[in-house]
């Protein structure tokens, strides 16, 4: 594979060790088999998460000074305001502390009432718990192809537009609370939707008269695919792409987090109607803060406004999804089961197929993740059966499509060398994959259980 090299330089290094074999399998111990609880100091290459994870550029330290630390009307609130409308085209914006900032404050201002349905490709799991908090029931309608792993498929991200437009009719279009469109889709190994996708769901929804939400955290990431794999975009730019594509929602909720590249922050966009975005700011004052800054300080805006704009930079584009692609393409070649094509922001392997031996009800992807922390140090983590649950009324555990462990990549951290680790680690599990065991309980939480759960080898 050819790839031209980093466009950065590294200007500022924290260092990183690895501590020993016997170490880790004691903190493994320590933590519960539960790489949640690890500490930070423990772990060699983190690859758990990509939100708020990213290295800052210097364009972004240097605007930390800029910042307006103004409860009102704040000049660094008004730079994220332009660069909304400069990007997404949108008239009103309000900054939160994070993604699900923006939920809590935007969704129950698109709730109705009680029972209604939210349609996603792919719900992510704070956005559910926040549809499910207002009361409205929250259903996945993606493409069947984002279940199969081992198929091809450029555009896995896809609401199954037949699958929509007959839940809209089954149900009754004044049941259905809003449509949102989660790119890339997060859920289904950060796959990407296509600008046809989401022009058939604005025909669908226009036609009932439903409101479209854009969950935005990987917004760039998601153009950057349809520049590369959808017929007629080559020569645009990411910000045109953007702009197509958020021509066609109404609002947006946003994990800045992500592809803006900044460690805390959300944002809420609205495109135009104003009345949404009175009732959002009445609900944002009392839970975020004032609207000119809710609950990020001037010099976060700031770091967050120059962060929107690099994020859409397609050189920066190409060497961080080249880089996830890389990861995922060694693995691939050395037989390792992931989910392919691989998404934006991480590689998911496919632990069902890896560990065929461990049922879901004794969480192989959670396995494996603390079999990869043993051999290399590397932490990962569970997206399947462990993160799924149990279904509420029932106390059953649900049925995960895949156990997943996702290898998430933070944005201008690591280098390929430290991908190799990865690889290296991984192909030695998979030599000795018959021996790696089951986990149970010892500590179950009743929400959202992975984060605090703590579990033991089955013997
Ligand atoms: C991260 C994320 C969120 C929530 O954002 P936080 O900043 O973690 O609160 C919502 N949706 C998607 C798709 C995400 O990836």
């Amino acid at each position: 594979m050819s790839r031209k090299a980093e466009p950065f330089r590294i200007k500022m290094v924290e260092s990183i060790s690895m501590i020993s074999r016997e170490d880790r399998i004691k903190a493994l111990q320590e933590a519960g088999y539960n790489p949640f609880s690890l500490k930070s100091k423990d772990v060699y290459i983190d690859l758990l998460t990509d939100s708020g994870t990213g290295a800052m550029s210097d364009h972004q330290w240097a605007a930390l000074m800029l910042g307006d630390e103004a409860y009102a009307g704040s000049k660094s609130f008004f730079k994220i305001k332009d660069a909304v409308q400069d990007i997404f085209g949108y008239e009103y914006v309000l900054p939160t502390h994070q993604g699900r900032g923006a939920e809590q404050v935007l969704f129950p201002h698109l709730i109705k009432r009680k029972g209604q349905y939210v349609l996603g490709n792919m719900h992510f799991d704070t956005t559910m718990a926040w549809i499910e908090l207002n009361g409205a029931i929250p259903v996945n309608l993606v493409i069947d192809e984002a279940y199969d792993t081992q198929t091809p498929h450029p555009f896995k991200g896809n609401f199954d537009i037949n699958k929509l437009e007959s839940f809209i009719e089954e149900k009754g279009p004044e049941n259905i609370a809003f449509i949102i469109i989660t790119v890339t889709c997060n859920s289904a190994g950060g796959q990407p939707v296509s600008m046809e996708n989401v022009r058939e769901v604005r025909r669908i929804a226009d036609k009932y008269g439903i409101v479209v939400n854009f969950d935005s955290a990987r917004f760039a990431e998601n153009a950057y695919f349809i520049k590369k794999r959808e017929a007629g975009y080559e020569n645009k730019s990411i910000k045109e792409i953007v702009r197509e594509m958020y021509a066609m929602g109404d609002c947006f909720t946003m994990s800045a987090k992500k592809d803006a590249i900044v460690n805390m922050g959300g944002l809420i966009g609205i495109k135009s109607d104003q009345a949404l975005y009175q009732a959002a700011s009445s609900t944002c004052v009392p839970m975020e803060g004032f609207v000119t800054y809710g609950g990020l300080s001037g010099r976060d805006m700031e770091a967050l406004a120059v962060g929107l704009q690099e994020g859409l930079d397609v050189d920066y584009l190409e060497s961080r999804i080249g880089q996830v692609e890389y990861l995922g393409e060694e693995l691939r070649q050395r037989g390792i089961p992931i989910q392919w094509p691989v998404g934006g922001h991480a590689v998911f392997v496919d632990a069902g197929k890896f560990l065929p031996h461990i049922p879901p009800e004794q969480f192989p992807a959670q396995a494996l993740t603390n079999e990869l922390y043993i051999e290399s140090g590397v932490r990962a983590v569970e997206v399947g059966s462990l993160l799924l649950g149990r279904d509420p009324e029932t106390g059953e555990q649900k049925k995960a499509g895949v156990d997943f462990m996702r290898l998430t990549i933070p944005r201008r951290v690591y280098t390929d060398r430290h991908m190799d680790v990865v690889v290296d680690a991984l192909v030695k599990i998979w030599e000795r994959r018959d021996q790696v065991k089951g986990l149970e309980f010892t500590y179950e939480p009743k929400v959202l259980r992975h984060f605090l759960c703590r579990l033991k080898p089955v013997d």
